[in-house]
């Protein structure tokens, strides 16, 4: 029959706007700012830069190999690498970013930069309360306002985060040397003899 399909959308409408007074859970809005809906896991707005330990310059991760400046779609990372070297979370020297800038007037949120970064440096945020009352400067960030702890990491990204914490304890694991004792014995032990 005509027109059923807008009696049922209807029904459906009259029965949620009823109910939103007696039961919480149809009601889908909330009284933002005062109370906010959570951000799902994949939620994701601007890029920010990972460190590791409390010291966001030490612990930095981004070692200014500019691939994602190179990648980025509408080329909106700028980045001069430094002159010197500072260990890395392996203790490894590596080279640091002395600028890392995104302006977010033109991020376009691909993630992109996330993807191709070698050293899980670069992820997304979820941070969406970002106006400022001034036009130019305040849309780009620098790498004080970009760096942020693992710890808020886990918080706005836990699955995630998790993952990428077992991944580079792998490959921390893979890149310790064997122990002495091991290498003699697999230098010196007998081979099988046939049978
Ligand atoms: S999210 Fe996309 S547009 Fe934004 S900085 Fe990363 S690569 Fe560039
Ligand atoms: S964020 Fe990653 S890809 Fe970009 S410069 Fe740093 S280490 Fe390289």
């Amino acid at each position: 029959m005509i027109g059923m399909g807008i009696l049922k959308g209807m029904a459906v409408t009259g029965r949620n706007f009823v109910g939103s007074y007696f039961e919480k859970e149809r009601l889908i809005t909330v009284q933002y700012p005062e109370e906010r809906s959570p951000l799902p896991e994949n939620y994701r707005n601007f890029p920010f830069l990972i460190y590791d330990t409390d010291d966001p310059e030490a612990g930095l991760r981004c070692v200014a190999c500019k691939i994602c400046e190179k990648e980025c779609p509408p080329q909106c990372i700028y980045i001069v690498k430094s002159e010197d070297k500072k260990p890395d979370y392996m203790g490894k020297p590596q080279f640091y970013p002395a600028v890392f800038d995104i302006d977010i007037s033109v991020c376009m949120s691909c993630q992109i930069c996330v993807e191709v970064c070698p050293f899980e440096a670069i992820k997304m945020d979820k941070v969406f309360e970002l106006s400022t009352r001034e036009r130019f400067d305040a849309l780009l960030q620098r790498k004080g306002e970009l760096s942020k702890s693992n710890t808020y990491y886990h918080n706005i990204h836990p699955i995630e985060a998790a993952e990428v914490d077992a991944k580079l304890a792998e490959a921390a694991a893979k890149k310790k040397p064997t122990a002495p004792a091991a290498q003699s014995s697999a230098v010196t032990s007998p081979k099988p003899s046939p049978t």
